[in-house]
């Protein structure tokens, strides 16, 4: 049975592809002839994808005759039960272009600035949550089904319905960029299908929670300065909603890049 590091990066790299875990949902229902498992997900590189479900002891093949192994049945359980196969699969997404930018309203945090709103098409759904992990800051809602990425100031929330919007943006060649950007890298995993791996953990600095706050040193959070805020903060014995002067409209950009730094700390 897999344990060691080794073992379970095999496991991890047969469950990475789509046919292979189309192949073991088949075969959930009961064992299967090779030829069964052909007419269900194709014949294309079938012994390859045998090969690597039996290397990483997930099947058992006897006699042309394959069934799961006790470990591919407890794996699969274990998945359900953590329901972690429940997102859309990466593999049924298409790739997507970015239609036209609809609407440059000027920042309402800095007026200089753009608040851009665009569409993307077709619209990823679920697909969204499975796409976190491409973005070093990126965070999925499931509350608004928005996949919401801070990228130096500039914050893209992209929503499940194919409606994305950027703010502090500088001008309409960089909406431009950013939105290619944002596209190659989603059609780069989706023409790979597999579901990018976990992320490392970003570190945040006080000095950048500093940065977003209003930095008037009014204590009306309790503390002497926003800098000592900014240390509680990261430290876990405040929160962001105790920085009351946050809600005023004025800093409603900051506190959408706070929000998204707070869930690094
Ligand atoms: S309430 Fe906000 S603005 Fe005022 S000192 Fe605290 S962190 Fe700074």
């Amino acid at each position: 049975m897999p344990g060691n590091p080794n073992e379970i990066k095999l496991v991890n790299n047969a469950m990475s592809n789509a046919t292979r875990r189309k192949m073991m949902n088949f075969l959930s229902a009961g064992d299967k002839s090779t030829e069964e498992i052909g007419g269900e997900v194709g014949k294309t590189m079938l012994d390859f994808h045998l090969k690597l479900l039996q290397q990483a002891s997930l099947i058992e093949i006897e006699e042309g005759i394959v069934r799961l192994s006790e470990y591919g049945k407890n794996f699969l359980k274990e998945k359900e039960e953590k329901g972690a196969d429940k997102t859309a699969d990466i593999s049924q997404a298409k790739p997507i272009e970015i239609t036209e930018v609809r609407q440059l309203l000027p920042c309402i945090a800095d007026s200089s600035k753009f608040r851009v709103i665009a569409n993307i098409a077709p619209p990823l759904g679920g697909t969204l949550k499975v796409l976190e992990p491409l973005f070093p800051r990126g965070k999925y809602s499931g509350k608004i089904n928005a996949l919401i990425i801070q990228k130096g100031e500039i914050i893209t929330t992209v929503y499940g319905t194919g409606k994305v919007t950027m703010t502090m943006i500088k001008n309409e060649d960089e909406a431009k960029e950013s939105l290619k950007n944002l596209k190659n890298t989603i059609n780069e995993a989706i023409t790979k299908g597999v579901a990018p791996a976990p992320r490392e953990k970003v570190r945040v600095e006080p000095m950048e929670i500093y940065k977003y706050l209003p930095q008037t040193n009014c204590s009306k959070c309790g503390d002497q300065s926003c800098y000592t805020f900014a240390i509680k903060l990261m430290g876990g014995e405040t929160s962001l909603d105790k920085c009351t002067p946050l809600k005023e409209s004025k800093y409603v950009t900051n506190l959408e890049h706070l929000q998204v730094l707070a869930n690094y700390i």
